[in-house]
């Protein structure tokens, strides 16, 4: 090989390095830029057709992604206990005819402080006898599985709407709870200080993945949006659905009540992702919008 070919070789290998790692980066945007504890945020992957694959991943936890705005969009949700600082993302893009892309980063979990709440409710419903203690603990196990359940299909469209059909706010989440003086988990929900007899309605379109009466939530419906996102909806006097019916935004899934651990008629209003407890606020507020 003559100085002059092994040159232009170098030079092509140079070139070819360059241009693949120009071309292989995708363009990720976080919806907030820097997201709250708490938040449900979105992720867009720009420029990947329907046909794209894309995967990805925060802290090592996969994101369920589908086609939007031109791109693939997932939800990620922040859970309440989430360490503030940077958090590792990672994505992947597969499309037919182009070659694969990848990027990742960090993205920076603001800090958010919750308030204290001191509750007093009877000592039979914080001091549980074995039996109950148990039944508690299974219940509890049996939302969190369901919780994390992926399910492939997205029912969820367009905007929520506030589960009690007013423009009341619900209150409360995140609260560190201090129960009859002992510290308890923190509360994941939001609740809405409303009417017994107030009707319940679905914040979005979803399927009825459970209808309970639970010793906490006392009577329950959680509706799947799918793509691992779920809204649950406790407390209730009446219920309207039964398991694996289909619902439309602002179907009434029930009436407000207060069974279970409550200190008055209230609904208490939770949202998952993938098993992270979110502010169900800023579910409402989501500017995902299709
Ligand atoms: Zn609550």
């Amino acid at each position: 090989m003559t100085w002059a070919a092994l040159l232009f070789t170098t030079l092509g290998l140079v070139f070819t390095a360059e241009a693949s790692i120009a071309a292989d980066r995708a363009t990720v945007i976080w919806h907030p830029a820097k997201p709250r504890v708490g938040d449900v945020v979105w992720v867009l992957v720009k420029d990947v057709t329907d046909t794209g694959t894309v995967e990805g991943s925060v802290d090592g936890k996969p994101l369920t992604f589908f086609p939007y705005a031109g791109g693939h969009a997932a939800l990620f949700g922040v859970d309440l206990d989430t360490k503030p600082g940077n958090h590792v993302w990672r994505v992947g893009v597969v499309e037919p005819g182009r070659e694969p892309r990848s990027a990742e980063g960090t993205v920076r979990i603001v800090r958010r402080d919750f308030q204290v709440e001191r509750l007093t409710v009877p000592s039979t419903m914080v001091d549980l006898d074995p039996e109950t203690e148990r039944r508690a603990l299974a219940e509890g196990k049996q939302l969190a599985t369901l919780y994390r359940t992926i399910t492939p299909e997205r029912i969820w469209r367009g905007k929520f709407t506030t589960p009690v059909g007013t423009m009341k706010t619900g209150t409360g989440f995140g609260a560190r709870r201090i129960i009859n003086g002992q510290p308890r988990s923190p509360h994941s929900g939001s609740d809405y200080s409303v009417p017994k007899g107030t009707p319940v309605i679905a914040v979005n379109a979803g399927q009825v993945a459970l209808v309970a009466e639970f010793f906490f939530p006392g009577r329950l419906v959680v509706l799947d949006h799918g793509l691992g996102l779920h809204t649950a909806y406790f407390h209730l006097d009446t219920i309207a659905v039964v398991e694996g019916e289909r619902v439309e935004r602002g179907q009434t899934l029930g009436t407000v009540g207060a069974t279970g651990r409550a200190t008055g008629p209230h609904l208490h209003f939770g949202a998952q992702v993938a098993g992270a407890r979110v502010d169900p606020t800023t579910l409402l507020g989501l500017t995902l919008i299709d």
